[in-house]
């Protein structure tokens, strides 16, 4: 029945944003905190979010400092399948770039091309090309670091990349680079050159502590500013310390110190022009210690791959970097910058991907620290979570009753519910009733499915309590011929009503199949709760539980806390939960405490 729909998909709409539990599902943008609803003027920090595609680890050049590198062999080109395999992760995660970052020339080193020609390409560029060409097809923005390329090759490769790159390094000419022909510091500065006049947008940068000196960064960074000066191609510059690597000839060299790191920052910002970003790795350096110094983007974080070139230090997560960056704006570009994207340094085979990408990025929306929650309950916190299947629960202090009408703060009580609820969700699952729960990340935060809420208030009864004794002719404490499921249909305003199965379905919130499912799995954590709390001598009198959907599977969410279930001790009647606090009978904090040291001996609260 039609009707159904319209009346409960008018009611959502009707609601305001934030108000909009439904929306959790990304149906609308309002949790999304744009810098200029703020109020603040925080400086921004750019990064881009990626794959990295080491097309192959076979290179010409022999660097001192290298780990990346290897000789032709078994698996030394990732094969077609693989490529594709990450580059469907990346779309499924959110990325907007594949990254092409591959050994330089290794058609030159002997043994390689057998390697290649299995998967039928002649040159690594025409494999470049090819699943750049992939990239495309899933909505990703190539960018290749390919090493040293002639103008000819890197026009080839702009048709199907955004943005490409070189690493100057250094001007300098060092020890580390003797057996690497692509590293004479005349090849890179006429590559960047050249990419200035084919109007590719660029990115190069400096590695640090090769053996460069101090006048060397300055002399290489000026270098960059001329160039940029001459073609306005340069969208970033990265500041990358090198890392010794065990294994190499430079494992005792002693890298770059963080004062280099923060020094060299200072002065790109003093050399350079103010529309080139000045990029650090937040997986090298201290990021925080840099930052300040002038960074204005963290280069591209992958949500999903590694970082081949320094596996050993991993990217940061997406919540770590909100953290990372406390007090900047936090915003996700792509591998092209806004600029070239306006003044339409492109080819116009990219249009299309980079449209869509542009508007992804900007209903993502921007990270302010402290990051908006997407939704703000009555007890927790909803925030997104850098995988777009999570969502992170914050369970504050906040303690309401009666729809809201009583309102308080008790510290630690956020605390005692999550701890509770993660020990309730986890033996519900080890008895095969799916839940939402998937791990802590602070003692009053937890990690979860996102799901779809169905919204209504499942409600289990063993005994006769609260809002039954008052709506029906029945005593306070008479136990139930059986467990009597009823449902609420969860809406603050319409101070969540009673709702039946008939009108469950006419509203299409749930299908007959799916009603039955949740009863049943309503009625099993029923026996699964009933039991356990016999056994610490607590009786489950009634509780309420949340359900919601991911993947056509339902789960049960939210959270089975002293704040959703009615407790009474066995022997004395005497009540653990939040009717301590709905009628004052008492100190809440300790009444929950209580519960948690009859049910988990040996947690310290
Ligand atoms: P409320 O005031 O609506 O009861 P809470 O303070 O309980 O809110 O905050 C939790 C909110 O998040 C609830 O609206 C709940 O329905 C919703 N929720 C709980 N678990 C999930 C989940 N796994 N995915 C999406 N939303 C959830
Ligand atoms: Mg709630």
């Amino acid at each position: 029945m039609t009707t159904g729909i319209r009346i409960f998909k008018t009611n959502i709409a009707a609601e305001d944003g934030k108000r909009d539990r439904h929306g959790l599902s990304g149906s609308k943008p309002p949790y999304v905190s744009h810098a200029h609803n703020t109020g603040i003027m925080l400086p921004v920090i750019t990064y881009s979010r990626n794959v990295f595609l080491p097309l192959t680890f076979v290179c010409r050049n022999a660097c001192g400092y290298c780990i990346f590198r290897r000789p032709p062999g078994e698996g030394c080109v990732l094969s077609p399948d693989e490529v594709m395999r990450i580059l469907r992760c990346g779309a499924g995660a959110g990325c907007t770039e594949a990254l092409f970052t591959f050994g330089e020339h290794p058609e030159e080193v002997a043994g390689f091309m057998p390697w290649l020609e299995d998967f039928g390409y002649s040159s690594i560029l025409e494999y470049c090309y090819a699943m750049a060409e992939e990239a495309l097809a899933m909505g990703l923005l190539p960018h290749t670091n390919a090493g040293i390329m002639n103008a000819d090759e890197m026009r080839y490769l702009s048709e199907v990349n955004a943005s490409m790159g070189l690493m100057l390094e250094t001007t300098a000419d060092i020890p580390a680079h003797r057996n690497c022909p692509g590293k004479e510091p005349a090849r890179r500065i006429a590559m960047i050159e050249d990419a200035g006049r084919l109007k590719i947008p660029f990115t190069t940068g400096l590695l640090l502590g090769i053996g460069e000196t101090s006048s060397d960064r300055r002399e290489s960074l000026e270098v960059i500013a001329g160039l940029h000066r001459r073609y306005g191609h340069i969208q970033e510059i990265i500041i990358q310390n090198f890392c010794p690597k065990p294994g190499t000839d430079m494992s005792a060299f002693p890298g770059a110190t963080l004062q280099d790191i923060q020094e060299t920052v200072r002065m790109a910002k003093e050399i350079l022009s103010p529309d080139i970003a000045i990029q650090i790795p937040p997986n090298l350096a201290d990021a925080a210690k840099v930052i300040p110094c002038g960074v204005t983007d963290l280069g591209g974080i992958s949500p999903v791959t590694i970082d081949y070139v320094n596996p050993e230090h991993p990217w940061p997560a997406l919540d770590e970097l909100r953290v990372l960056t406390k007090g900047y704006t936090l915003k996700e570009r792509l591998c092209i910058h806004p600029e070239y994207i306006r003044r339409g340094w492109f080819h116009p085979r990219l249009r299309d991907c980079i449209k869509n990408l542009e508007n992804a990025v900007h209903m993502r929306g921007t990270f302010v620290i402290p990051a908006k929650p997407l939704y703000e309950g009555k007890a927790k916190s909803v925030y997104s979570s850098e995988k777009p299947d999570e969502l992170i629960v914050v369970f504050r202090n906040d303690m309401t009753a009666f729809n809201g009408v009583k309102h308080d703060k008790f510290t630690g009580k956020g605390k005692l519910n999550a701890t509770a609820s993660e020990f309730f969700m986890k033996m519900l699952e080890a008895e095969g009733i799916p839940t939402h729960f998937i791990r802590m990340s602070a003692p009053d935060t937890m990690i979860v499915r996102r799901l779809e809420m169905i919204p209504l208030e499942v409600i289990v009864r063993n005994v006769a309590a609260g809002s039954m004794t008052k709506k029906y002719p029945v005593a306070e404490g008479t136990v139930l011929d059986w467990p009597v499921v009823t449902m609420d249909y969860k809406d603050d305003e319409r101070g969540d009503p009673m709702i039946n199965d008939d009108l469950i379905q006419v509203f299409h919130i749930l299908t007959a199949e799916e009603l039955i499912q949740v009863k049943k799995m309503a009625m099993d954590v029923n026996r699964v709760l009933s039991r356990f709390f016999d056994e610490c001598g607590i009786r489950l009198v009634d509780f309420k539980l949340e359900f919601g959907k991911a993947a056509g599977t339902i789960y049960l969410g939210d959270e089975i806390s002293m704040d959703s279930m009615r407790l009474w001790d066995k022997v004395t009647g005497e009540s653990f939960d939040k009717d301590v606090y709905r009628f004052d009978k008492g100190d809440v904090i300790t009444a929950y405490r209580n519960v948690l040291k009859r049910i988990i001996p040996d947690v310290e609260m």
